[in-house]
């Protein structure tokens, strides 16, 4: 049964199999439907500097706000996408709005960089490069401001396939991200395969009860980072110890409740004391 919550609240499901079939097919109407009709909507994140808590940058994170459930997390929504196969049009949709956005807060003096999740179905697409140059056309935006966050679920695919996309992007002056660094098991073999500007260390390292071994493993990768000459921003920043820890240790950048919830690009906006 969905329970309904409001405006930044998720939905959650508590369901048995049975239920779970005919709501996956009722979400599945919806989203069609979603796409039509402006249901879905990008909530924006600010990532700041750690040193001088200034903004730095947004994440873009796609939100559905369901005529029924309310708004409802990515992470509902999205597996049913794909399987519908419609998860790189959502992306490529995302990374319209999240260009548009960010060329508009530009305009008024706030030189953000947008970060855009890319799934593997959207890296995958032959003509994924033209696409995201399209959007950058579309929006005038400079290559140089936006900053693709791509998974170790992209990074199994084709070899050639991703350094060759990689290569291009950035001779297009896009930086790529490899978002939830250390959660999988090939990250260390892609840092040394792929072309990355940024590792974003997972908010499981850094979220929730402090640990001796999650600060350790802060710690490694940033350490690892600088040693790589690629930067580094944390995600999960939920407490003043957790930022100090960043602090202590060196790390660029950080995302994270304790600065902001994702919010609609106005409530961002007003965070960003434009
Ligand atoms: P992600 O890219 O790793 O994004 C960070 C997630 O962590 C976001 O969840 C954000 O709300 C959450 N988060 C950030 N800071 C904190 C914190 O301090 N505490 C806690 N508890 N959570 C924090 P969200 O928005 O639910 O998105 C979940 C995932 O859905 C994203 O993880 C990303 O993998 C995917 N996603 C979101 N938007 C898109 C999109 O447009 N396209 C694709 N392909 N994936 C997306
Ligand atoms: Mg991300
Ligand atoms: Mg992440
Ligand atoms: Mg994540």
């Amino acid at each position: 049964h969905a329970k309904m919550e409001g405006r930044n609240h998720y939905v959650y499901y508590r369901t048995t199999m049975n239920d779970r079939v005919g709501q996956e097919l009722a979400l599945e109407q919806g989203l069609f439907e979603a796409l039509k009709s402006d249901e879905l909507e990008v909530f924006y994140q600010l990532q700041v500097d750690v040193e001088t808590a200034e903004p730095y940058g947004v994440e873009a994170l796609v939100r559905w706000n369901h005529p029924k459930h309310g708004v409802m997390a990515p992470g509902v929504f999205l597996p049913i996408a794909e399987e519908m196969g419609i998860l790189a049009h959502i992306d490529e949709w995302v990374l319209n709005q999240a260009c548009s956005q960010g060329k508009k807060w530009h305009d008024v003096g706030r030189q953000l960089v947008v970060s855009v999740n890319v799934s593997k179905a959207f890296f995958k697409q032959p003509d994924f490069i033209k696409r995201v140059e399209k959007a950058l056309m579309l929006s005038n935006l400079e290559p140089e401001y936006l900053c693709l966050e791509i998974t170790e679920n992209t990074a199994a695919l084709q070899v050639d396939d991703i350094r060759e996309k990689l290569r291009i992007l950035k001779g297009v002056g896009v930086h790529v991200s490899l978002d939830d660094f250390g959660t999988g098991y090939s990250s260390l073999s892609q840092l040394s395969l792929f072309p990355i500007d940024t590792l974003k260390i997972d908010q499981s390292f850094v979220r929730g009860e402090p640990s001796q071994t999650k600060n350790a493993i802060v710690r490694l990768i940033i350490g690892m980072a600088k040693t790589l000459d690629v930067s580094v921003i944390c995600e999960g920043v939920e407490t003043e110890e957790q930022l100090q820890l960043l602090k202590d240790e060196g790390c660029k950048h950080a995302q994270g409740y304790y600065f902001s919830k994702p919010v609609p690009s106005a409530q961002c906006e007003a965070l960003m004391r434009v």
